[in-house]
Parts: structure tokens; sequence; C-alpha cells
């Protein structure tokens, strides 16, 4: 890509601490070098911005990037293109309501917000859910990302630009079904082990399977396994091999 701006130089140490989160830690060293590569690239080529407050540090911007850069590992920054901010806030956070509109803009309805993605805008995250590198499966940065990947192609709605190999229809009647589905065993409390938000919408179904998908892919392979093969076809990447082979 011409034109982009030098890495932004990580701090070796924040650096190995990153990479010690449990979603990182299948990665193997080929993997992990390019996810900082990327992560690199993306710091220097996105804005970061904190309001209320808060200080940035190595570590929120470090661990966002690198969190957001694991969904493009396998299809480079040019997934992220035609948006630059990321704003953060020290905590949760009530959007401002008069922003509200029909003008393809996701917001949570989880109050309050942990994150919100605008379309060809900013991305939006509460610090300190963001950068915690939770362990309960559920990933607002990899959800408010893949909203950024679906929104490439128009607004968010579950579908996002799909590659040359993979067919819309098999990502639409898979998701289709598998979202049938879901809402059903929510509406009668069976959703288990996936955020139930996953029923508000297409859109979100996408979001939070996506953060399973990354974040409990055993969980997600044997609930929905063709849901797990479109995501893999899409992200390029197979994490529960990944976490298959790193714990044999
Ligand atoms: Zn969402």
């Amino acid at each position: 890509m011409s034109g982009a701006p030098a890495a932004y130089p990580l701090d070796a140490a924040e650096w190995r601490a990153t990479l010690a989160l449990p979603l990182f830690a299948p990665l193997g060293a080929e993997e992990a070098q390019r996810l900082q590569e990327l992560t690199a690239q993306f710091i220097a080529a996105k804005q970061f911005s904190a309001v209320q407050g808060l200080v940035l540090t190595e570590r929120i911007v470090q661990r966002i990037a690198a969190q957001g850069c694991l969904l493009v590992l396998n299809l480079g920054l040019n997934w992220y293109r035609g948006w630059r901010e990321i704003i953060l806030y020290p905590d949760a956070f009530v959007p401002q309501r008069s922003y509200t509109d029909e003008a393809g803009v996701v917001h949570e309805t989880r109050y309050p917000y942990l994150g919100e993605a605008w379309q060809g805008g900013p991305l939006i995250f509460s610090a300190a859910d963001a950068a915690g590198g939770a362990e309960d499966g559920a990933n607002v940065v990899i959800h408010e990302f893949a909203h950024k990947l679906d929104m490439l192609d128009g607004s968010a709605n579950g579908l996002p630009p799909l590659h040359g190999d993979m067919r819309v229809a098999a990502w639409a009647e898979t998701f289709s079904a598998a979202y049938d589905n879901f809402c059903r065993r929510a509406d009668l409390g069976l959703e288990g082990a996936i955020d139930a938000y996953a029923a508000e919408s297409p859109a979100e179904f996408f979001a939070v399977l996506s953060e399973a998908f990354f974040e409990r892919p055993a969980i997600l392979a044997q609930a929905y396994p063709p849901v797990y093969e479109q995501l893999r076809l899409f992200y390029r990447q197979d994490p529960l091999a990944r976490s298959t082979q790193a714990s044999s």
C-alpha cells in the first residue's frame, strides 16, 4: 500500500504481555509475528483518542489494536479501510442519543454501552472492557471490528463482502437457518454459551458469533458447524484447529 505511514514502534515488553492474553496463546510463531506487524501498521494508520479524562497508555492501544488485527490476520488491513478514529471512554458509556438515527449507525442496546461501530466513522470502546482480555467468551473488540467488516459493503446486515471462493447463497442459507434456530432457543432460554444478544438482529448474530469463533471456537463448531465453516472461510483462519494444536 503506497503512502502507508511507518509502522508504530511497539513497546517490546508490553507486546510480550499483549501476546500472553489467552486469545493469542494458540498463535504459532509465524502468526504472532504477522499479528505484531499488522498491529504496528494499524496503530500508525489509525487515530486513537481518549475522552472523559482517560489517559491513553501503550497497553490500551496495543491490546485494542491487536485484538482488532486478529480478525484480519489473513485478510490484511485493507479490510479496515474507510475510517480512521478509535474513541476510548474510561468505562462503559452512555451514547449521545441525538446521534441515533437511521443512517447506518449500529448502536448497542446493552446499557450502558461497551462499544459502538459507526458506518464510515469511529469505533468507540470502553477502555476498561476493551483492553482487559476478558475470559468469559465475550469480546467487545472482536464484536465491533466484526461490525466494521460487515459495514464494508454498506449497512451492517450480517453479510460482509465474501471472498471469490465463497457463495452468498451458502452464507445466507447457513446464517439464516442458524439465526432462526438461535432465536427459537433464546426464546426458550436455551441459548447456552453464546451471548443471547446475538438474537437481536442478523448483524448482531454475525458479530456475536465472530466473538465465539475466536474466543470459543469449540463451542461454536459444536453448536453450529456450518456457521463455523463459513466463518473459517471468511476469516481464512481455523481457531479450533489452532487451539487443538496448541494444547496437544
Ligand atoms: Zn453489535
